[in-house]
């Protein structure tokens, strides 16, 4: 069990992301980890343990970008180390994840063999190449559907696109995910409480279905 959290808003995100994480430390405490897109590029900052440790490091505090994502991690795939930690970014996209790709070592050797390289030992990075690889020929949904047919095993994600600044898209299939509305914000995670200091307007994604945030409106896609 991980925790996730994504925030597309008109103000910066990364305060949110912390207090956010240290309501959804109940769900894992082997690392914690956020990223945002700030100047066009995926930041990423990741700290072995409690979510404490991330919010020490100096660099959280200039941590800009309206849109981002956060983690706290139960290590299923991988020791708990900050490698190991999420978010799993390339130089396209950056993905949190909550579950068990079962299917993971055959599609890392499938990207392998493709001449795509794997940073950690986590099931999660095989998501994040794949979408990777998806983008070269589509948009960011068509990305996330054509890759999510490929994986076998339970996930909830939240993904961000360094070409597609303005979205955040999350997605599940047995493990749960709560989606956030407020005025100019919009939000996921793992759970209602974990939003809940930022709206009350609360909804649960269904099995199966796909979201899209932007900072003003939330679509839905099975
Ligand atoms: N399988 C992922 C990992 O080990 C996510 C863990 C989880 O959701 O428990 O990093």
């Amino acid at each position: 069990m991980c925790g996730i959290i994504g925030i597309n808003s008109n103000k910066s995100v990364s305060a949110s992301i912390i207090s956010s994480l240290k309501k959804l430390e109940y769900r894992g405490y082997d690392s914690a980890g956020i990223a945002t897109l700030s100047n066009g590029l995926i930041n990423e900052i990741k700290s072995e343990g409690r979510v404490d440790n991330l919010e020490k490091n100096s660099l959280i505090k200039n941590m800009e970008g309206t849109i981002g994502i956060g983690h706290v991690r139960w290590a299923t795939h991988g020791v708990p180390n900050i490698v190991n930690a999420h978010p799993h970014s390339s130089e396209q996209v950056s993905v949190v994840h909550n579950g068990i790709i079962e299917n993971s070592d055959e599609l890392k050797k499938e990207l392998e063999n493709k001449g795509f390289k794997f940073k950690s030992q986590t099931d999660t990075e095989v998501v994040t190449l794949l979408i990777t690889k998806t983008l070269k020929n589509n948009g960011p949904l068509e990305s996330v559907f054509k890759t999510l047919k490929k994986l076998k095993g339970s996930f909830a994600l939240g993904i961000i696109f360094k070409n597609f600044s303005n979205i955040v898209i999350g997605a599940r299939r047995g493990s749960p995910l709560a989606v956030g509305y407020s005025k100019d914000e919009n939000y996921i995670g793992s759970d209602s409480y974990a939003l809940k200091s930022m709206t009350n307007k609360i909804s649960y994604l269904d099995d199966g279905e796909l979201c899209l945030l932007t900072k003003d409106e939330v679509s839905f896609y099975d």
